[in-house]
């Protein structure tokens, strides 16, 4: 018979894995008002909710993961099926990819594009040396289908609104960087090389291991010496591609125009095998100091590809629930909405609005709008990513919505907004201040 650990009354080989855990009562609680709050999150946004099984295919993380310096087949939990048919299966590693596999094989890329996705779930993994298993929550939200900065702007101010809805107010740091793309990491990659080529001898045994799999890897040195010498590597945020640049400047355009604080962190390249462009994260210090991440974010041109005949490109947000909810300050018998005014209502097609915004200042000023106007309660539906006024129109006039509010260059240097009613074409002007309580008369 076997042992019984701490005098317990089910023996050791019935027992759950011992580093993961069973949710009841207070945990349970909470676990469960988080994941009713992203739901609800996802669908006062817009997103389409899917889950997923907990299962893939391993051939699935073998082929996006191919080019991963981290790609290490220990760290997945895998099992192999008995019976006649005999397949090679593991437990969900990454949310994200369960959704991009899910986007292509439900026929998902049919859809009106940017479409966007949401998921809340589980993954796991092994810690090879240890053995000890290991399991994170996730809640995903990714947009599928236009690659535009305005895209990043929006994931940005939503991830605000988030942390703000969860008491994290004053509490978090965003870091931005860009890693690039194809065409201007290859030179830059070189220049790295030669800068580290030039200085082998000084770094530490971990730098040199990481040096052999990919120069990136090197920034995640905590060796204060090795952090010394790096401070003086080539920065590729110096040495972009035109196209990089261009949609870089226009972030960080749109983000100072917004107000929105951010730090610059040319040393942060996380997932940069499977991501390109423009990355960001939040973070918040724990009370030793110690960052720790609440959300990251990246852009990835090239894995739908790798796995479908489509070539989409999709945005891709995920929340650290375990993170958040450990470090979350939530009161008892409270819910995570403090943003939002929740009326809880059914909206009808009536009382739908479609944003339109023009130029850089006009797409500015609807996305300061876009933020107040749902937490006013309002349903809203948008088309940032679109630059003409004909082609938001069409998909307004495609959408479920009654109203559209239109800013163009003109209505945001003069304060205005105009409201045009898509049943009947007519339109008014009216000044941003008296827009709300016009709105509510009128739908
Ligand atoms: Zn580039
Ligand atoms: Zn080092």
């Amino acid at each position: 018979m076997s042992k019984r650990r701490n005098g317990g009354i089910i023996s050791n080989r019935f027992k759950l894995i011992s580093e993961l855990s069973d949710f009841y009562s207070d945990s349970q609680d909470r676990f469960l008002k988080i994941e009713l709050f992203f739901k609800e999150i996802a669908k006062r946004f817009d997103y389409s909710s899917i889950q997923t099984p907990v299962i893939e295919n391993f051939a699935l993380y073998e082929k996006l993961y191919a080019e991963s310096p981290f790609f290490d087949k220990d760290r997945f939990v895998i099992f192999k099926t008995k019976g006649r048919k005999k397949t090679v299966l593991c437990l969900r590693n990454e949310l994200s990819i369960s959704m991009i596999r899910a986007y292509c094989e439900n026929g998902l890329y049919k859809k009106l594009k940017p479409f966007r996705l949401f998921s809340f779930g589980d993954e796991y993994e092994i810690e090879p040396d240890s053995g000890h298993y290991f399991r994170k929550n996730k809640a995903v939200f990714q947009v599928f289908g236009r690659k535009d900065p305005v895209i990043e702007v929006q994931l940005i101010q939503f991830s605000e609104f988030v942390l703000n809805s969860l008491n994290f107010k004053g509490r978090y740091k965003l870091k931005i960087n860009n890693i690039g793309c194809r065409k201007c990491r290859r030179p830059y990659v070189k220049a790295l090389n030669n800068f580290l080529k030039t200085r082998s001898t000084q770094l530490c045994r971990d730098c040199k291991k990481f040096l052999k799999k990919s120069p990136f890897l090197v920034f995640n040195c905590k060796n204060v010496k090795c952090a010394k010498i790096y401070r003086r590597a080539p920065e590729l945020l110096n040495s972009l591609c035109e196209e990089c640049e261009t949609d870089f400047r226009r972030l960080l355009k749109y983000l100072d125009g917004l107000g929105v604080d951010y730090e610059l962190d040319s040393k942060f390249f996380d997932n940069f095998w499977i991501s390109n462009k423009i990355v960001f994260k939040f973070v918040a210090s724990d009370n030793k100091g110690k960052e720790k991440v609440l959300i990251s974010a990246n852009r990835r041109d090239e894995v739908i590809k790798k796995i479908s005949s489509e070539n989409t490109s999709i945005n891709n947000l995920n929340f650290e629930i375990d993170n958040i909810l450990a470090d979350s300050v939530l009161e008892e018998g409270e819910d995570f909405r403090s943003e939002i005014k929740g009326r809880d209502n059914n909206y009808s097609n009536d009382n739908i609005l479609f944003i339109i915004g023009l130029g850089d200042k006009g797409k500015q000023e609807c996305m300061k709008l876009y933020f107040d106007l749902i937490r006013d309660d309002n349903r809203v539906i948008e088309f940032f990513g679109k630059d003409s006024m004909v082609s938001q129109l069409k998909r307004a006039e495609k959408s479920k919505a009654r109203f559209a509010l239109i800013i163009g260059q003109k209505e945001a240097i003069d304060d205005m907004v105009i409201i045009r009613d898509l049943q009947y074409g007519s339109q008014e002007t009216v000044l941003r201040k008296d827009l709300f309580k016009r709105i509510n008369k009128l739908l």
